[in-house]
């Protein structure tokens, strides 16, 4: 089946910019994809219509079938949203973040608890667990926003530059992660500006410039072409 539809999405920010000028991208279940390109074209703008954090201008978007704008509350189930700035509270600990995303979702409170340690544990967080998010150090906090992601156990994940700025010894770590999770079957869609990031991680590839989609291949086919 299709996780991600997105058809002839356009958005035009208040200012007049059109970010995105009519995108068209399948994305299938179980598959691993990387939206490519370079900074300003369009990705998060993207990522931000899809999670409904950015309001779109035209064009119709869903997921495992479900349409964000009529079947919002079953979309939103779907989706697992790793965005690039931290959005959590500095104040509040490792557990209490993530624990307090599964009551966003109606979760029981035994299953949050059960679910934040076993990705707090996974992702080498359990011991900060008691620790107040503005005392992690900057991968740390990318790894928190990926658990408190996955706390409802979404079907897709979707990842906004998740490496950038993370040493090169954490990022090999992140990667065998979403590598692992992939593996058992979450449809990952992850937006970067390396392409080595999509060449070691991603089996599809669409690479997006001045909001528009200029190829949309595998990424086997696409270095063939470099
Ligand atoms: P990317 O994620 O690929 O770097 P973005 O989606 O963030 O690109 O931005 C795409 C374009 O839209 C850029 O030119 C950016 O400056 C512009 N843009 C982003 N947000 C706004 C906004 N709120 N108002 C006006 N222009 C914006
Ligand atoms: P509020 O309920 O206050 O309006 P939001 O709807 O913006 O808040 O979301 C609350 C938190 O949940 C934010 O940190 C946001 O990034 C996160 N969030 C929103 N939608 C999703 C989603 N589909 N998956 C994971 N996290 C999400």
């Amino acid at each position: 089946s299709i996780a991600l539809s997105i058809k002839q999405l356009v958005k035009t920010y208040d200012n007049g910019f059109q970010a995105l000028k009519g995108v068209d991208l399948d994305v299938k279940e179980g598959d691993f994809f990387a939206l490519l390109g370079p900074n300003g074209a369009g990705k998060s703008t993207t990522i931000g219509v899809i999670c409904s954090l950015v309001t779109k201008s035209a064009g119709k978007v869903s997921v495992f079938g479900y349409d964000i704008d009529t079947q919002f509350a079953e979309a939103k189930k779907q989706i697992g949203i790793v965005p690039q700035e931290f959005n959590f509270s500095q104040f509040e600990t490792v557990r209490t973040i993530v624990v307090n995303q599964a009551g966003y979702y109606g979760l029981k409170k035994s299953i949050a608890v059960e679910r934040t340690e076993k990705y707090l544990k996974q992702l080498g967080l359990w011991d900060k667990r008691d620790t107040p998010a503005r005392m992690l150090s900057g991968g740390m906090k990318r790894r928190l926003m990926i658990a408190r992601a996955l706390i409802h156990e979404p079907r897709l994940l979707i990842l906004d530059e998740p490496t950038a700025g993370v040493d090169i010894e954490l990022r090999r770590s992140m990667w065998d992660f979403l590598r692992e999770i992939n593996a058992k079957g979450t449809t990952i869609i992850l937006t970067t500006h390396y392409l080595e990031e999509a060449e070691s991680l991603c089996r599809n590839v669409a690479i997006i410039d001045r909001g528009q989609i200029v190829e949309n291949t595998s990424v086997k086919a696409l270095l063939k072409t470099l």
